[in-house]
């Protein structure tokens, strides 16, 4: 048996700045004795978020639930939304609390996006919106469920939580649909601690947002709309404003990484790797997800989760259960037989990939799997 790792290796880990760089930074928020309430950090944060994502039409908040949350209230969107099942449950959760039903259907089984066909099939006169999931960072059928959105009249926005710094063609994916939220989790490529982020073509809905972020005051005397609490704090921009200086890094090295699990894990028998990506999209190698079949690599991929446990690896069953399987999902009906999105849930496993995971212990990570698999497969 090949020795497990001294110390857990998790599906993620923060990137950090260095001490002396954040230290510098606090100083100038002790200097300013501003902590929240849309300081000088937070703006000029906002102005390099702005300069990144080539908009103006961007506003910050606490987290990308709340983002998503509001984002969906600002504009109004009520009766039913499509949407995936295929998801962190904040998606739909986003959508409970603004009472928008939320009608799953399928995904499609190479990058696990909203199928388009099943969107279309779904539609009623009830539908408002599409609420799409970039999920892993793979970018939405975008072209199409954009024809889709236009020809039924309805609002297309993006979950766009995985999908901070992918490009499609020369623009930044924040640029597709009517609204896309960004979150800034510390489980996440990019993150400002926590922290969130909605960017929108209409430019006159900002001051929505903007209210509804801070309780709805328009100043001192006046409460416009009972907005709630969503507002990004001094410390969170800090953050942000210093891991995005090494964004380019960060990606660049889960490129690598992810280059090394492409090529051992390839020829495994049973474990499936994602295809290559439209050659459009510049891609932020934000997960790296496999399929496990059981057949084929000789044990089923709850085996094969528990087994890397012994090894001190802690790889995740990124999205099982299905959002839909939720004990508070329940009892919403769904129409779709979610033949893809059922297959896949039970076959995914993310696999550990962050900034200072070294390259040696991704080789290592493989022949791990490698090795669990052929000792089943031998028996
Ligand atoms: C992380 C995540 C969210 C929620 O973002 P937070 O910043 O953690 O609130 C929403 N949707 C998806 C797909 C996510 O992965």
């Amino acid at each position: 048996m090949l020795a497990p790792f001294e110390k857990p290796v998790n599906v993620a880990r923060p990137f950090l700045p260095s001490l002396d760089d954040f230290r510098d930074g606090l100083k100038e928020i002790w200097d300013n004795h501003w902590l929240t309430n849309n300081g000088p950090i937070v703006q000029r944060f906002g102005r390099e978020l702005s300069n990144y994502f080539e908009t103006d039409n961007i506003c910050l908040f606490t987290n990308g639930t709340l983002s998503l949350q509001i984002g969906l209230q600002g504009m109004g969107i009520a009766g039913e939304a499509i949407t995936t099942p295929f998801t962190f449950v904040a998606t739909t959760h986003a959508l409970f609390w603004n009472k928008i039903r939320p009608v799953f259907v399928d995904i499609e089984p190479d990058f696990y996006t909203l199928d388009p066909e099943k969107v279309e099939a779904a539609i009623t006169p009830w539908t408002t919106a599409i609420v799409a999931v970039h999920v892993f960072g793979h970018p939405c059928k975008l072209n199409v469920l954009a024809d889709i959105a236009r020809k039924h009249n309805l609002k297309l926005i993006y979950d766009a939580a995985h999908a901070f710094g992918v490009r499609v063609g020369s623009k930044s994916i924040a640029h597709f649909g009517d609204m896309s939220m960004f979150s800034f989790h510390a489980t996440k490529l990019y993150h400002s601690i926590e922290g969130g982020m909605l960017t929108f073509q209409d430019s006159g809905i900002k001051g929505i947002f903007d209210y509804l972020k801070n309780f709805g005051f328009e100043n001192e005397e006046e409460v416009v709309m009972p907005g709630t609490n969503a507002k990004m704090n001094e410390i969170q921009a800090l953050m942000g404003s210093m891991v995005l200086k090494h964004l380019d890094d960060i990606i660049e090295k889960r490129r690598q990484i992810a280059a090394v699990y492409r090529e051992k894990l390839e020829s495994v028998p049973g474990i499936y790797l994602r295809p290559e990506l439209p050659k459009d999209v510049r891609y932020n190698y934000a997960y790296i997800p496999v399929e496990v079949d059981e057949k084929e690599f000789g044990m089923s991929r709850d085996q094969l989760y528990k087994e890397l446990k012994e090894y001190n690896i802690y790889s995740r069953r990124y999205f099982y259960p299905l959002v839909c399987d939720f004990a508070c999902y329940k009892s919403v009906a769904v129409k779709d037989p979610l033949t893809v999105a059922r297959k896949v849930a039970e076959r995914i496993l993310t696999l550990p990939i962050y900034y200072d995971l070294d390259l040696d212990d991704v080789q290592r990570i493989c022949d791990i799997i490698i090795a669990i698999g052929s000792k089943e497969r031998d028996h």
